[in-house]
């Protein structure tokens, strides 16, 4: 049990909104021509309506971790992410929603003396605790002995960490239910991916004949074996079928060249769905650009995860 030893306490919160079941999330039919045209229907999965302040897959991975760090008694979260990244943000909710501390360890040093973004700025005002960090310190801290360190130099030795981008075992097995909720639905299942968490729980989660399909929204080529990895922890091998999209990162993460935004103007005022530019308007473009490639077979449905919120 909590002592009265524990350092500083946040306002207690009920956690339980946050870390119950929540209902699926809608799935939406859209008549786009550049799919009906080959003979494709196009249907959303509005993950972005999951949870009011941590959307889509950010729920669906931080959840999970959130119920165990709860149960464990611990008071403080740590976790890691670029100066946009969403999982920072989200975690930083879920510190506030639930009373925990939140720590993030941030990539880059050189922004330890600048105004912050309005990505990290909203970190900061949900009470995150920023501590930047070297991009080599960053890029080694999945070495125990550098993982020890930064966290004892943010002051957050004993805190729950959660990796970057949120992606561990319990958050693999929590984007399952994502894959589970679409059985016996569309043929393909696209999501746009960062670490690839997501389309590794989802690809779990589909029914027999259904596949996960991946548009990494990072130039690179190392995610495949990522995901295979983060299978075999979460599920101990192989689970469902599932492949990667190549060739739609549009130059690298966050970068977002002007006919990507143009074509994501676009479908917002096709559709009404509000298009998140760093992932969501990756995976569209990209599914609008193999249908018309024909690599969508006629009469077969594709469903687009969105992710995310602008
Ligand atoms: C974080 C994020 C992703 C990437 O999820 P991974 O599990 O890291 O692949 C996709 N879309 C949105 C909107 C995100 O915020």
């Amino acid at each position: 049990m909590e002592g009265a030893d524990n350092g500083p306490v946040n306002r207690p919160v009920n956690p339980e909104p946050l870390l119950r079941p929540r209902p699926p999330s809608p799935v939406q039919e859209v008549r786009d021509e550049r799919f009906e045209r080959r003979g494709v229907r196009l249907l959303l999965k509005r993950d972005d309506l999951v949870h009011p302040e941590l959307p889509g897959n950010k729920w669906r991975k931080l959840a999970p971790n959130l119920r165990a760090a709860v149960a464990a008694g611990q008071r403080e979260l740590a976790t890691f992410g670029g100066a946009y990244s969403n999982h920072l943000r989200a975690t930083a909710a879920a510190g506030r929603l639930l009373g925990l501390g939140t720590v993030g360890i941030v990539r880059g040093h050189e922004l330890a003396g600048q105004p912050l973004n309005d990505s990290l700025a909203r970190c900061a005002a949900d009470g995150m605790r920023l501590h930047f960090v070297t991009r080599g310190d960053y890029r080694r801290k999945g070495e125990p002995e550098v993982l020890d360190r930064l966290l004892a130099a943010a002051g957050a030795s004993g805190a729950y960490v959660v990796p970057e981008g949120g992606s561990n075992p319990l958050a693999v097995r929590g984007c399952a239910e994502l894959g589970r909720e679409l059985r016996g639905g569309s043929d393909t299942v696209a999501v746009a991916c960062g670490t690839g968490g997501t389309l590794a729980g989802l690809a779990a989660g589909l029914g027999p004949g259904q596949r996960a399909l991946g548009v990494p929204v990072l130039a690179g080529g190392f995610l495949g074996a990522e995901i295979r990895s983060l299978q075999e922890r979460a599920f101990g091998g192989p689970a469902g079928e599932w492949a990667l999209a190549e060739g739609f990162d549009h130059g690298g993460y966050a970068r977002v060249p002007a006919a990507l935004e143009a074509f994501a103007a676009d479908f917002e005022a096709r559709h009404g769905v509000p298009v998140e530019r760093i992932y969501v308007a990756k995976l569209l473009w990209a599914l609008a650009a193999l249908a018309d490639r024909g690599a969508f077979p006629r009469g077969t449905a594709v469903t687009a995860v969105i992710t995310g919120r602008p």
